[in-house]
């Protein structure tokens, strides 16, 4: 089959994109790609540097064997299985974003049955010039742009600039900007982008939290938090929307809380055999509960504690300094169970000077 005598089938990688974003429950963005792999068995899944070792290759004699720099698909016809190689090399010119794409992209021609239907064992990954009308190349891109940023979500989000929804979704900027420019041009077209039914109770809940997702100025945490006034890290008020910094769950590490706020294991003595309802630790009597604390000021002339703010009353998180409502502290850090969030361990050194 000549190049020209394939249709590109729009439709058919649309479809095929939805029907797998319902298929793997998909509600999170960027796609835990690997995990979606593990589900075909007939899908062999293999970085360069893999194949680099069994076969005694050097990268350069992998790319040549694959004819691409980033990624190919082979096929053996006899036992009806795919090898999926793909370049995990991070690079300036080839960021992670970058392989994620073409991960999705070497899938849609897998699930697509490119080779089957272009009659050749392997397809290799090319990178898009203008000039390039590669059908298949073409429809595997398609596949692609609607599995990993799906544009009937990103109309709904309303997000409407390239930058935000490379930050959210995981892919490049540039490939971000093809799906922006791809959703205005097919709307100047009358197209509407409406969430399919299929999806629709799995992407409710998903939009509302894209609508809350907030990364903190300061200190890059982000969060999914409706209402979020002030970081519960380090207390900023000023929030990028829909960019995705870090997790503050696993860079800010805090003290293990059950739903209640309520430390599972003494934060000042590490008793572990706590009382089933008690909100104080049976050993040692610490307050074990992570809330919202009152600020009082601590006048040297008065012999009571004077009230400045009162504790708006809401439970935290157990890597919270601060509340997220009110931003007063936390009872955690109050009590210094919790670092402050920029704390750095002192550098030990013997001269003292
Ligand atoms: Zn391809
Ligand atoms: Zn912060
Ligand atoms: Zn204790
Ligand atoms: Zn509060």
């Amino acid at each position: 089959m000549t190049k020209t005598e394939k249709k590109i089938d729009f439709e058919k990688a649309k479809r095929t994109a939805t029907d797998l974003l319902e298929i793997h429950e998909v509600n999170e963005f960027p796609i835990n790609i690997f995990s979606i792999f593990e589900e075909y068995d007939n899908l062999n899944v293999v970085t360069y540097k893999e194949i680099m070792n069994s076969c005694g290759l050097t990268r350069q004699q992998v790319i040549k064997n694959c004819k691409s720099t980033e990624g190919a698909l082979s096929y053996n016809v006899n036992l009806d299985e795919y090898i999926l190689a793909y370049n995990e090399q991070i690079t300036n010119t080839r960021p992670k974003e970058m392989i994620y794409w073409t991960l999705c992209h070497e899938f849609g021609h897998y699930i697509l049955q490119h080779n089957k239907e272009k009659g050749v064992e392997m397809i290799s990954r090319r990178l898009l010039e203008p000039t390039d009308r590669d059908p298949f190349e073409t429809e595997a891109n398609f596949f692609a742009r609607f599995f990993l940023t799906p544009p009937s979500i990103i109309v709904a989000a309303n997000m409407n600039d390239a930058n935000k929804i490379s930050s959210y979704f995981g892919v490049s900027y540039t490939s971000a900007k093809i799906t922006r420019k791809y959703i205005t041009d097919s709307m100047k077209k009358g197209i509407i982008f409406s969430i399919p039914d299929i999806l629709k109770s799995c992407y409710s809940k998903f939009i509302k939290r894209i609508n809350y997702g907030k990364t903190c100025v300061k200190c890059n945490s982000y969060f999914e938090i409706e209402n979020l006034k002030n970081c519960s890290i380090c207390n900023e008020t000023v929030f990028n929307k829909y960019k995705k910094g870090d997790n503050p769950m696993t860079k800010y590490i805090g003290i293990k809380v059950d739903h209640n706020g309520r430390a599972k294991s003494c934060p000042r003595c590490q008793n572990e055999d706590l009382d089933y309802d008690g909100n104080f630790c049976n050993v040692c009597s610490a307050y074990l509960v992570n809330e919202c604390a009152a600020i009082y000021d601590h006048n040297p002339f008065v012999e009571q504690e004077e009230l400045l703010v009162d504790s708006c009353g809401t439970t935290l998180s157990g890597n919270a300094r601060y509340c997220h409502k009110c931003g007063n502290p936390s009872t955690f850090l109050n009590n210094n169970y919790l670092n402050a969030w920029n704390y750095r361990k002192p550098i030990m050194s013997d001269s003292h000077y």
